[in-house]
């Protein structure tokens, strides 16, 4: 009988050939990110994995490819409550603002979160039905500057990792006023070109026409050329919103393009949208993307109060960075020559270790040359040998793996000798 990983999804292990199946590359990255988010001042947010499957339902909106397509991993339990692994971190993480009164903290609260997220939905590079996502929510205001700080961290966050070739797109989708007045003007549009149109878009016509920009079908993209766009319903507000953010981004030195065009797939997006994307990628070009979300905490029960997140996907960073090499390294591997030089290296061991000194060990019953192999492959700076005239003498011997010199050290104080031996 042979198991396989569930469809969608995979493993991280040492050894793993791809960017993002490599443990070292997702401490590399998970680090990069808390360390800006110390230096924006964001704290960190852990919620459920799986939350009432409704609040992802209410969140997303109708129209939502999480709804629509029928993304969202639901399951019952035993009380028959409809419950759902978390599609996206936003959510919960508002939820978890309301329920625990963190309004009422002076705002914003800046909130960061990195966890695994679940859509259930075909398998292609750079999309899988578990992935992880790190991203932020910047709860309790309005002010277009906190977009700006959103987006200029999101950038930070890909260029200190090394994606490659990275620009921001942003648009405003302005409020609800806004979109009650463009929407009938961009469907009325779209049903006299009805014909031209991908079935997915005449489909969404109805519910949610704005969805249709985000069509890859080259018809329905040549019928949007000539469609009315949102930026000329904006409300001076809106339009003052996407002015106070483009600016903030170019004295940043954010590279940022307008895209009229550019709708997201949430229905709880208010005002600001954005999408990074690199060209080092090729059809799941978006990196990370997000939006402000006037609306939601009301919507959810809380007082009414902006904000603004993002979500960046860790397997698309990498992807996009390109591979690194990997640098093994270790501090310590012990050589034993004799069965009673076991005990002793363990001691040794732990004392290192004690010290912050890396060490590894034989328990694969190797022989001389096995284990000296072994030191070189894990990567060690030293071997220290201990062999039956070492624990005669009371010594260890002390070899630099990349020069080869050896050296005796003595063991009449304990570890104290060889860790000054063996510290960088
Ligand atoms: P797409 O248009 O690619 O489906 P999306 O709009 O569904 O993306 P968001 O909900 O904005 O994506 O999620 C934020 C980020 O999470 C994406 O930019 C991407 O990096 C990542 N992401 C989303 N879905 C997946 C997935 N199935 N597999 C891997 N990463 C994903
Ligand atoms: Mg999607």
């Amino acid at each position: 009988m042979a198991y396989r990983g569930p469809r969608g999804t995979y493993d991280v292990f040492p050894g793993g050939r791809d960017p993002h199946e490599r443990p070292e590359l997702w401490t590399f990255v998970e680090q990069t990110a808390r360390e800006l988010f110390r230096r924006y001042n964001y704290r960190e947010i852990r919620t459920p994995i799986f939350e009432e499957a409704r609040l992802f339902a209410r969140t997303a909106g109708e129209a939502s490819d999480i709804v629509v397509q029928k993304e969202m991993f639901t399951f019952q339990d035993k009380g028959e409550r409809e419950l759902a692994l978390r599609p996206e971190g936003t959510p919960g993480a508002v939820r978890a603002y309301i329920e625990h009164n963190l309004y009422k903290l002076a705002q914003p609260v800046k909130l960061f979160y990195a966890g695994p997220m679940f859509r259930q939905e075909r398998q292609q590079k750079g999309r899988y039905r578990q992935h992880t996502q790190i991203g932020v929510e910047a709860l309790g205001t309005a002010d277009p500057l906190v977009d700006v700080e959103v987006i200029s961290l999101l950038y930070s966050i890909h260029q200190a990792v090394g994606v490659k070739d990275e620009i921001v797109y942003l648009n405003n989708l302005g409020d609800a006023q806004t979109r009650r007045a463009y929407v009938p003007e961009l469907r009325a549009y779209l049903q006299r070109h009805r014909t031209d149109l991908d079935p997915d878009s005449v489909a969404r016509l109805e519910s949610n026409p704005l969805r249709t920009f985000d069509s890859k079908d080259e018809n329905t993209q040549a019928v949007l050329a000539e469609a009315p766009k949102i930026t000329g319903y904006l409300s001076p507000d809106a339009s003052a919103h996407l002015s106070a953010v483009s600016r903030g981004l170019e004295a940043l030195g954010v590279p940022y393009e307008v895209d009229e065009g550019l709708v997201r797939g949430l229905d709880y997006y208010t005002m600001t949208v954005f999408e990074a994307k690199s060209r080092a990628l090729g059809a799941q070009d978006t990196v990370g993307a997000g939006g402000r979300y006037n609306s939601l905490i009301p919507d959810l029960g809380g007082p009414d109060l902006g904000g603004i997140g993002f979500g960046t996907g860790v397997e698309r960073i990498l992807l996009a960075a390109g591979s690194r090499e990997e640098e093994v390294s270790l501090g310590v591997f012990f050589v034993t020559l004799a069965p009673e030089a076991r005990l002793l290296a363990v001691r040794l061991a732990g004392a290192l270790r004690a010290e912050g000194i890396s060490c590894d060990l034989d328990y694969a019953g190797r022989g001389t040359k096995g284990q000296f192999k072994q030191a070189d492959r894990s990567g060690a700076a030293y071997a220290v040998v201990i062999g039956e005239d070492e624990l005669a003498q009371g010594t260890c011997k002390v070899r630099d793996m990349s020069s080869g010199e050896e050296r005796a050290v003595s063991l009449a104080e304990g570890a104290k000798e060889l860790l000054r031996a063996v510290a960088a």
